[in-house]
């Protein structure tokens, strides 16, 4: 699994995970610092040699609009659908080898629907293929959770690419409650993983 850079504001508050690339571009060009790095790990370019950050932060406050930070990037509507295809549940495991998961809008963008939390879910290409420009109930096709827009905090739980150092930053901003309550869901969320899994195995 690809591990990410968290990226905080300069205000040091959590922002978003960003790709790597993306983080050394901005640390590259000044726009970011790096505040934790893991130093057994170096990144390599033509140019330069520089330890791997885990956790860069942003030399000039952002501020960020709301309706952004509500952005749906792939990378946590699929951490928030842990992985799963919503409509035929399949993990991305299971799929096979030309398949993949992609991004479902509920109600399409051809007629009328939007790209908020609410309206987007994984779907493996297959079912997003079955489904194409369709309503749920057109096609007897529903997702397994209602989409909800989940907060960035279990996000980050849920992409399940924080390192302990990346964890400390989230828990500074937030305090340890808020990071034990999403450990408990997070714990919860797998119990219940668990024992659906139990529960399909038999009839599978
Ligand atoms: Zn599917």
């Amino acid at each position: 699994m690809v591990v990410g850079c968290l990226a905080l504001n300069a205000s040091f508050e959590p922002l978003t995970m960003v790709p790597m690339r993306r983080a050394l571009r901005l640390v590259i060009d000044g726009k970011a610092e790096i505040v934790e790095s893991e130093p057994a790990r170096v990144m390599r370019s033509a140019r330069l040699t520089m330890p791997r950050p885990a956790v860069i932060r942003l030399t000039k406050f952002v501020h960020v609009p709301r309706r952004f930070r509500r952005q749906v990037t792939n990378t946590f509507l699929f951490a928030r659908d842990h992985y799963r295809c919503q409509y035929c549940g399949r993990a991305s495991a299971e799929l096979k080898p030309r398949e993949s998961l992609t991004r479902d809008h509920v109600v399409p963008l051809s007629r009328g629907g939007c790209n908020d939390w609410t309206n987007v879910v994984t779907a493996c290409s297959s079912c997003n293929t079955r489904k194409a420009n369709r309503f749920p109930e057109e096609i007897g096709m529903h997702p397994m959770v209602r989409p909800v827009e989940p907060h960035f905090v279990h996000l980050s739980w849920a992409v399940r690419r924080l390192t302990p150092p990346q964890a400390r930053y989230i828990r500074l901003f937030y305090g340890p409650e808020t990071l034990h309550q999403i450990e408990e869901l997070e714990a919860r969320t797998h119990r219940e993983d668990a024992g659906a899994a139990r529960e399909r195995r038999p009839h599978s």
